[in-house]
């Protein structure tokens, strides 16, 4: 059977060559005789797999060595709660940026630990763009600074990384860790849920500088203490395993792939391919402000929207799917994440220009 081209937000297209690989291994993992979905997360063979995949994590992304790497679970979701119950610090409140769907959630959340200052937002224009930093009123006796590098559903994303003057900064990365080289060491706390640019869903990533762990407020579950998680290298409870071990051979085809230097550069012509094609068309339309358009996540509206079914069937035909926009948004959302090749966006965009001169 062929594959197809999967535009899904997330969970997302996955390397070919790693869903191989975990097919040749599944029943029995490098000679052992049984599938990594099998193993003791304490026996040798699976800490060396845990062990090897954050090495990599951290060779990808020059991880300083004063930050952890955890592996948990509970999606980003979870870490909206994690991040204020550990970072507050005793501190009244907190400062957010307010760029979309998911600063909201996660603003929404930490209300209900502490005070939340929303320092700027773009909600006036319909979280098509991110606030300028000169927009932003930051406090200075804020516990961190909370923002969304990329927009899943807005489509919008950060090109520069905000300087904070020392209050730490915390990324909710869930839709673009990986797609770019990033100084790590700008932030004081990152994360993201696996299932876009990492791997299977089940796994969540956290990468925290050390000094900002082990002062939660009272009451905080140990399942939700980065500390406890950091004392036990990820294994206070039984790890997601099989997820771990998908994202460790994503993290190895990274580095078989060029890393992340590489990446970006696919990444950045694969997003000017589709936005240049949106621009040339007055059919097709993207809300996004152009110096904030995502290279992750592309949405477009079509010039009709009694025209989308016609679109969505005519993709599918092309072996083209998910394209279907969020159903906040409408319209179309193409999701263009690492694993997904470039041949999968120039499918796209003759399906697009061949729409509109049937269509426009
Ligand atoms: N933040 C962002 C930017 C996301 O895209 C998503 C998922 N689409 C989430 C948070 C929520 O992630 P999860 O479903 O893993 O909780």
């Amino acid at each position: 059977m062929e594959r197809i081209y999967n535009f899904s937000a997330g969970p997302a297209v996955l390397p070919q060559e790693v869903l191989e690989q975990a097919r040749d291994e599944m029943l029995n993992w490098q000679g052992c005789g049984m599938s990594v979905m099998e193993m003791s997360h304490r026996g040798k063979e699976f800490m060396g797999i845990a062990a090897q995949a954050e090495a990599d994590l951290r060779e990808l992304m020059a991880i300083p060595a004063n930050y952890k790497v955890l592996f948990l679970q509970g999606g980003a979701s979870t870490q909206f709660a994690m991040v204020p119950m550990n970072l507050l610090r005793g501190k009244k409140s907190a400062d957010y940026v307010n760029t979309g769907e998911w600063s909201k959630k996660a603003i929404k959340e930490a209300k209900k630990f502490g005070a939340v200052n929303v320092v700027a937002s773009s909600e006036d224009a319909n979280f098509s763009y991110a606030p300028t930093q000169d927009k932003w009123k930051l406090d200075s006796d804020a516990a961190y600074v909370h923002y969304t590098p990329n927009e899943t559903i807005g489509g919008v994303e950060f090109n520069w990384i905000p300087e904070t003057s020392g209050v730490p900064l915390v990324a909710d990365m869930s839709s673009n860790i990986l797609s770019r080289v990033i100084d790590v060491s700008k932030f004081g706390l990152i994360y993201a849920g696996a299932q876009k640019n990492i791997g299977p869903a089940g796994l969540t990533i956290v990468i925290v500088r050390d000094d900002l762990i082990g002062e939660t407020i009272a009451g905080t579950p140990s399942m939700m203490d980065y500390k406890i998680h950091a004392e036990n290298e990820s294994m206070y409870n039984t790890p997601p395993t099989y997820g771990i071990y998908m994202a460790g051979l994503v993290f190895r085809w990274l580095k078989h792939n060029g890393g992340l230097v590489k990446m970006e550069a696919n990444n950045v012509a694969k997003a000017k391919l589709l936005y240049d094609c949106l621009d040339a068309s007055n059919f097709y339309h993207c809300p996004t402000a152009k110096e904030n358009r995502s290279r992750m996540n592309v949405p477009f509206t079509l010039k009709d929207a009694a025209l989308d079914e016609a679109f969505l069937k005519e993709a599918k035909a092309r072996g083209l799917v998910q394209l279907k926009g969020h159903r906040s948004v409408g319209g179309m959302r193409a999701s263009i994440y690492n694993a997904m090749p470039i041949d999968g966006v120039k499918a796209l965009v003759a399906l697009m220009n061949d729409f509109e001169k049937s269509h426009g």
